[in-house]
């Protein structure tokens, strides 16, 4: 399989690593939506955020926060965003697992709203998704978030 993310990994392409260890890279996006814009992606390839084990999702949020503590105070930014686009419908377009972190800064006006509807007929679909999310058998996790 052609994958460019394995291609950066294995040292083929090259790009502008910022922080790597035995399992992650963070490198910068080459399409920049903000100052220090970085993807963070696993060395082993991962089509999707499901696809991921518990292990290796704790294992890379744990380097996800250190990438993001660090570039935020080396480029003085005021916040970042943590964003992933899970599957073609969410816009992933390189099909390797990654995750995307964006220094903000002040006045960008760049606003990610939310624009699910507070309606009747929205509630009554978050209330469906609820009860099939509850006939599902859970593991120790999702019974947590569930409850909560
Ligand atoms: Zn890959």
């Amino acid at each position: 399989m052609d994958c460019l993310f394995c291609r950066i990994v294995e040292g083929s392409v090259p790009a502008l690593k910022i922080m790597e260890n035995d399992k992650f890279i963070a490198f910068l996006d080459i399409n920049p939506r903000t100052e220090g814009h970085c993807l963070i992606i696993p060395k082993k390839h991962v089509s999707s955020f499901s696809d991921m084990s518990n292990e290796q999702t704790g294992d890379m949020f744990v380097f996800v926060k250190e990438v993001a503590s660090r570039l935020a105070e080396s480029l003085e930014a005021k916040g970042y965003n943590i964003f992933i686009n899970n599957g073609k419908a969410a816009g992933q377009i390189i099909s390797h697992f990654h995750v995307h972190i964006m220094p903000r800064y002040e006045s960008e006006g760049i606003v990610i709203e939310a624009a699910f509807p507070v309606s009747e007929d929205a509630k009554q679909k978050l209330k469906e998704t609820q009860q099939k999310l509850e006939e599902q058998p859970a593991n120790k996790y999702t019974k947590e978030i569930i409850s909560w």
